[in-house]
Parts: structure tokens; sequence; C-alpha cells
């Protein structure tokens, strides 16, 4: 048992003692932003709690699920229902194929869809399904975009591994990542491009539906759509990676906010995670029913899971979505937009030159003149002066404020940022603001 006494440094040590680097994933160790991690016992509406027992608004939000904000009634009281009904069966139960309903009505392109439990599982199947069903063997995927961290899109990463400057990751095989090819984000050209020479040999083309792992960079108006239609002039396959987007920027993720548009467009393939498991593990990939039918057992593709479709997580996913109305989504887009406006006014009364970068309601700054223009791809970002997000990280961490540890990660919203958590995020920015000045 964790109690108050206990410092996030004693925690951190203890851990760096058990667990590499003190951490389960990369991002939480604080290494591009320095300093020690919180150790979080807690978490609340728009805050978290940490060990020593202080409270900071949140915006992680768990790196995106967190859309009705932590711990919502609803959710939980649904959790410790089902999770008093047993924790896993390995068999079919009724609340999966209600998941896979919901997100089927609300995605069009999706006719069928599987569960699975993390969204690097979601790619990775999708990854093999594209292959299966084309008969083909390369990739295409775009620097900086992040898809997980199976072999073959370790290539070239944003998120963590821009964090730690590598160029891919050790023990990925030089003849897997080969079957992968990396393209500016963006740049259709490129794609043309790569496409006149592999065309017939490339299975597919992974993208983030918008970019937010290398902070946020949106598609330029009709590159979505444009990519389909290249793709499927070449015999190829897209998929687009919703993880991140998906049921957090619209009622229908990232492919929902340009449904409407002339930049419409229908990927083959669809992954989800994050919100759809509401903070739970689940994650998701689906599809058309024809590429989707490959999937044993129906089809010679091979993919399975012990805890796929997990009753107790899936009911947490369920819950979400089904509390996630236009009001939410609504009430995200304001936060955001307040958010986005009252830091950039801070960075501006300190004389930062910097740019918001927008996807719906994800947003992240880059700083500095020479982004003045903002950033389309992977290489427009790392032109930004880094060095002046972690002072401002840890102005604001001081302050009671928790923002991602990275410069290269997107905030994130929930619908329970009201106004006395908005009004601390804006009383600790002047001082944040200041810091970054002074890097
Ligand atoms: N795709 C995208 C777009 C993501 O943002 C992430 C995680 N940040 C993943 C895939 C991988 O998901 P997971 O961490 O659940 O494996």
């Amino acid at each position: 048992m964790t109690t108050a006494t206990q410092t996030n440094a004693d925690l951190f040590a203890r851990a760096q003692a058990a667990i590499p680097g003190g951490v389960n994933s990369p991002v939480r160790a604080f290494r591009s932003v320095g300093g020690t991690p919180r150790f979080l016992v807690s978490a609340r509406g728009p805050y978290v709690t940490d060990a020593e027992g202080r409270e900071y608004v949140d915006l992680v939000a768990g790196w995106g699920p967190a859309i009705l904000g932590h711990a919502h009634p609803e959710v939980i009281a649904a959790v410790q229902e089902a999770a008093a009904r047993g924790l896993s069966f390995g068999a079919s139960t009724p609340v999966e194929t209600e998941l896979a309903e919901l997100i089927e009505q609300r995605v069009a392109p999706i006719e069928k869809l599987r569960l699975v439990s993390t969204g690097t599982e979601a790619t990775m199947s999708a990854i093999r399904l594209a292959r299966g069903f084309t008969g083909r063997d390369l990739l295409v995927k775009f620097s900086g975009h992040y898809h997980g961290h199976s072999d073959g899109l370790l290539a070239e990463a944003g998120s963590g591994l821009a964090t730690f400057a590598l160029p891919g990751s050790a023990g990925v095989p030089a003849e897997v990542a080969a079957l992968t090819l990396v393209v500016p984000y963006n740049d259709l050209d490129a794609l043309r491009a790569v496409f006149a020479e592999h065309g017939d040999r490339i299975a597919a083309v992974i993208t983030e539906a918008a970019a937010a792992n290398m902070g946020v960079v949106p598609p330029l108006p009709g590159f979505n759509r444009a990519l389909v239609e290249l793709a499927h002039a070449h015999g190829a396959l897209v998929i687009s990676d919703e993880v991140l987007t998906g049921f957090r920027v619209s009622k229908a993720g990232w492919w929902g906010l340009e449904a409407e548009t002339d930049a419409a467009y229908t990927p083959d393939l669809v992954t989800f995670g994050k919100v759809v498991g509401g903070g739970m593990p689940v994650a998701a990939l689906g599809g058309r029913a024809e590429i989707m039918e490959r999937l044993a057992p129906l089809g010679p593709v091979y993919q399975a899971g012990t805890l796929s479709g997990n009753p107790v997580a899936v009911t947490a996913g369920v819950t979400t979505l089904r509390l996630a109305d236009d009001a939410v989504y609504a009430r995200l887009d304001e936060v955001a937009a307040l958010l986005q406006r009252e830091v950039s006014a801070a960075l501006a009364a300190e004389g930062v030159a910097h740019v918001v970068q927008t996807a719906g309601n994800l947003f992240s700054f880059l700083f500095g003149d020479a982004v003045a223009g903002g950033a389309r791809d992977y290489a427009g970002v790392l032109a930004q002066e880094s060095w002046r997000y972690p002072p401002f990280f840890h102005a604001m961490l001081e302050a009671g404020v928790s923002l991602p540890p990275s410069v290269f990660e997107a905030w994130f919203v929930t619908v329970a940022h009201d106004d006395a958590a908005v009004s601390r995020i804006l009383d600790a920015l002047p001082a944040a603001a200041r810091a970054a000045a002074s890097a």
C-alpha cells in the first residue's frame, strides 16, 4: 500500500531498482523534461493526486481515454458491477457485440470489428490483415507517426522515440525494418514517388488520421482523401490509425470530422484504442467486411487474445461511448479552444515566439521563430526550440498543473475541466511563460 508519507523521489528510486528506468512506458520517466516523475495514487474528474498528496489539474487524461474526466461515477459503477460478475471468461460475452455495434453505427467504413487489448496489437493485426488480403509485403508509414511498438513500425517514429532521438529501436531485425517505407507526412509527391517505384509490392499505407505523436500535425486539407485514392489506384489498402483521435475529436473520430466535407475519405481498415476502452485495456481494428472476414476463424490471417474483449474492460468502453454525446464533444472543443487562446496569449506576453498546432480538440505548441508558419511534417516539428518546453512544463507542474512530459505530445482535455480547473491552469500560465522566455 502506498501512503502519503512516501515521496515521489523515494518511490522513483525504489521503482528504478525493480523496473527498467522505473517505468512501464518510457515517456513516463520524464527523460525529455528532467526531474522526478509523479507517482499517482488516484484521479477524479479533471484532477490527479500523487503519493505526496498533491493534486494537479491533469492535461494528460491517461494519454487520451479520459474524455469524461477520471473515475466518472457511471463508468466506475458499471465496471464494479461487471467485475463482481467475474473478471475474465475467455469466452464470448454480450457486451463485446454492443461495443462493436456502437462503433459500427458511428463510423460508416467499419462493417466488422475485432477487439484487442492495446493500440499496438490493433495496428500490428491490421498490418498482418492487409498483407494477408493483398498478398503483398511492403508497408508505407509516415515519418513522425506513431502506431505502437511492433517491429515493423519502429523504422522511424515519433512520441518516445523522438524524445530519445533514436533512429528506430535495437532489436528490430534489419530485414523486418526493410519492409517498411518511411515517407514525410503531408507530402503527396513523396508518396507518389514511392508508389511509382514499389506500387505493386505495397500492401498498405498506415497513417494517423491526424498526427498527434510528434506534437499535433493535422493532415493538409484533402490529404487523407488523396492518399486513399493513390493507394487504391495501386491496389494497396489504407489503414487509418484512430487509436488517439477515435471518439476523442468527434463522435465519429477524425473520419467524422472530414466525412461531411470535400475531404471525405473511406479508409479500408481503421484502428482504435484509448477512448474505446474508457481507460481500460481495449483497442480494436475494423473495416470492410470483405477484408475483416479474412481473419481467423473465417479466414487464413491468424489473430487472437486471451484477454481480447475482456468483459470488465469492454464495459468501461461501452459506458464511456454511451455517455459521450454531442454536448460532451462541444465542451471538449470549447475547453480546448480556450486553453489554446490563453496559453498563446501568455507566451506572447513574454515574447515567446510560438505556434499553436491543432487537430480538432487536440493541440500542442511549437516554440521559436523558425517554425513561424507551423509544421506540416516531422522535420518541421524538429526545427522548433524544444528546450523552451521543460521549464514551461516544470513551472506548470509546480503550480499544480500536469502537462504531457514531452513537447512531442498532444495536450488532452476532458469534459470534467470545469471553470475551477480551468482557472487553476490560467493562473499558472504567466510564470510558466516567463520560464519558457528565459530558457
Ligand atoms: N497508434 C496511435 C496513433 C497511438 O497514439 C498509440 C499510443 N499512443 C498507439 C497506436 C499505440 O497504442 P498502445 O499504446 O495502446 O499500444
